[in-house]
């Protein structure tokens, strides 16, 4: 028998837990500390518009309540100031004198921790890697319940079970390979019926998605991947949200959404943001038109939205310990939102990195959007990184192409040629391929002598480098074979797989070759200077054959590249330049000592790297 108080206070507790099941609160935890002391809540729940909300709490104050369009939300502006501690205080939301809901707010110190929120530069390679595709460390979460798509690894465009725990699993493969960043395609919550495995129709801006893990999974993986002296970048989406959001069917405002009459597409032209020619039809389609169907074009002019896409990057990288963030499709939201963006990153993280996807073809176009204080415009982005897809392009004609007075590797000398666009050339992200183009062995038609030239190439050049998933062991595929063709899993990252090439033996010795080659370069760059930081001086490609140096008062590498199927004997008088002072060298890639430096023959179609000895 159940005595009467007894059952009258289980009852009360299942109701305060259901109505705590109730309403949402976003950002769901805070923290002491931040330098901007504002916090704006967006609370949802069935009617919630008709209560109050009370808080009592020293140090936090309800400094105003605002109703949306839609009876259930509400936006909850709190300021938090110097002396709020960390601990957790209690949201009332009433109506009259009852109380309706209530929710229990965490408020965290905040950590100062120099091995968190790092950022990264020049010494930094990056790892792109699709966490569906790279390993699948748990297969008991494949399928979820609740996930409206399930596991199907014969699907090339389905999901294939990849997690964190894959990613943790091999963090010592990374480590040994030489890469010190991590970049990992989106692993919130994005419960889509289909296609779902690529990460980018978020359907829970707070939530990891839970076939990849837990939220706690991910912060495990950031603290796993600092103990090796590994960085983390979050894959961010400010532009868009998947149309299975809970919000869709009943969103705050209307214009929380970019709204169109009929379904209307963006004509993804992201010069028409700069161009100083650009209708405002072609704008308005650009900025305001859909990624696609499902994917809804979020309205960072509403200003609950952009706090809200503001205050969540903010709580990751918090939360996380992130050390960098790389932000989607940069050119489609409103480009002043995005400075509001950047500005509030930076005000918390003076030294933090973001790299943005501006993904247009030339110099003049991605330099616009590299922080800079003299745009035709005055519009200054306060964004640190971008990455150099106009390099990436003349990257793929370069080595498959004869040098000639506009052939071959004078491609790619005419693209660093124009550096003097960007504000800042060092901070541009050098990249061989990633997961929306040909892969680069691909690219190379599959002579690993022209991929080598190319790893070479990206590892050398000035900026930060950055490789994709499984290219150090030549995987291939064609962008126009269809996405899943250049995403495919890597191999030995599925319990049962026939080969595992995340250990020597199971690689062919093709991979081998490439693999041993890639971390050799990577091991070297990792602890060579003057090739991170160091100025850059090109020679015009002469002969077939494409010099640089990387240089600074102390040291001094010099990169030459064969694009010549011949073997070619190179004459050193051109360079005296850059050669004084320098009497010997060593050949990084032969580890040969390389003693005569008035000739020197390159065999054909290939790197060499010099380190030049006084
Ligand atoms: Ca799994």
């Amino acid at each position: 028998m159940i005595s009467r108080p007894f059952l009258t206070i289980v009852l009360s507790m299942l109701y305060m837990l259901s109505l705590n099941a109730q309403i949402r609160v976003e950002p769901p935890s805070w923290w002491t500390g931040m330098k901007h002391p504002k916090l704006q809540l967006m609370v949802h729940g069935a009617n919630i518009s008709v209560t109050t909300p009370q808080i009592d709490y020293q140090g936090v104050q309800i400094e105003s309540v605002v109703k949306a369009e839609s009876p259930n939300y509400l936006f909850v502006n709190l300021l938090i100031t110097d002396e709020a501690k960390a601990g957790t205080f209690k949201i009332e939301f009433k109506n009259k004198k009852k109380t309706i809901a209530s929710y229990d707010y965490i408020l965290n110190e905040r950590v100062s921790d120099p091995s968190l929120y790092q950022g990264f530069d020049n010494s930094d390679v990056i790892y792109l890697l699709m966490p569906d595709r790279f390993a699948n460390g748990d297969p008991n979460n494949d399928d979820m319940v609740g996930m409206l798509e399930k596991a199907d690894r014969s699907n090339s465009l389905g999901r294939h079970g990849g997690d964190i725990k894959g990613i943790i699993d091999h963090l010592d493969y990374l480590e040994e390979l030489g890469v010190t960043v991590i970049w990992i395609n989106p692993l919130l919550e994005n419960n889509m019926p289909k296609q779902s495995y690529h990460g980018y129709a978020i359907t829970d801006y707070y939530k990891v998605d839970p076939r990849f893990g837990t939220n706690e999974d991910y912060k495990n993986l950031v603290k796993k991947a600092h103990e090796k002296g590994l960085k983390i970048i979050m894959d961010m989406v400010a532009n868009h949200a998947g149309t299975e959001y809970y919000w869709n069917d009943d969103l705050p405002m209307k214009d929380w959404y970019n709204q169109w009459d009929e379904f209307t597409r963006s004509n993804y032209r992201g010069i028409t943001q700069a161009d100083p020619y650009a209708s405002e039809y072609d704008y308005e389609k650009m900025v305001k038109g859909w990624f696609d169907m499902s994917m809804a074009d979020l309205n960072q002019h509403n200003e609950f939205m952009a706090e809200f896409l503001i205050q969540n990057t903010i709580w990751w990288i918090e939360y996380l310990g992130l050390d960098g963030i790389r932000q989607d499709t940069y050119p489609y939201p409103y480009k002043d939102f995005m400075a509001d963006w950047m500005k509030r990153i930076l005000l918390e993280y003076p030294d933090y990195n973001v790299v943005g996807e501006v993904w247009l073809d030339y110099p003049s176009m991605v330099a616009y959007w590299l922080d800079n204080k003299t745009n035709h415009d005055g519009y200054r982005s306060y964004l640190t990184n971008v990455f150099d897809f106009p390099l990436m392009y003349a990257l793929n004609r370069a080595f498959n192409e004869q040098d000639g007075w506009d052939k071959g590797t004078l491609a790619l000398y005419e693209i660093l040629a124009q550096d003097f666009l960007y504000s800042n050339p060092m901070n541009v992200v050098v990249m061989t391929d990633n997961h929306d183009g040909d892969r680069l062995f691909t690219k190379m038609q599959e002579d690993i002598r022209k991929f080598k030239m190319g790893m070479v190439f990206t590892m050398t050049v000035r900026g930060i480098p950055q490789i994709y998933y499984g290219g150090e062991i030549l995987m291939a595929g064609k962008e126009h074979d269809g996405h899943g063709h250049i995403r495919e899993d890597f191999p030995g990252g599925w319990p049962g797989d026939e080969a595992n090439a995340f250990t020597k033996e199971g690689r062919t010795p093709g991979q081998q070759e490439a693999f041993a080659f890639t971390r050799r370069l990577l091991q070297w760059r990792k602890t060579n200077e003057v090739v991170q930081y160091g100025e850059f001086t090109q020679y015009i490609p002469e002969n077939g054959v494409y010099v640089y140096f990387r240089h600074n008062d102390d040291a001094s590498v010099m990169v030459m590249f064969n694009n010549t199927e011949e073997n070619r004997e190179v004459d050193f008088s051109r360079f005296s330049d850059n050669l004084e002072g320098y009497k010997k060298g060593r050949s990084i890639l032969t580890r040969r000592l390389v003693e005569n430096f008035d000739k020197l023959v390159i065999p054909a179609k290939s790197p060499m790297i010099v380190e030049l000895m006084k």
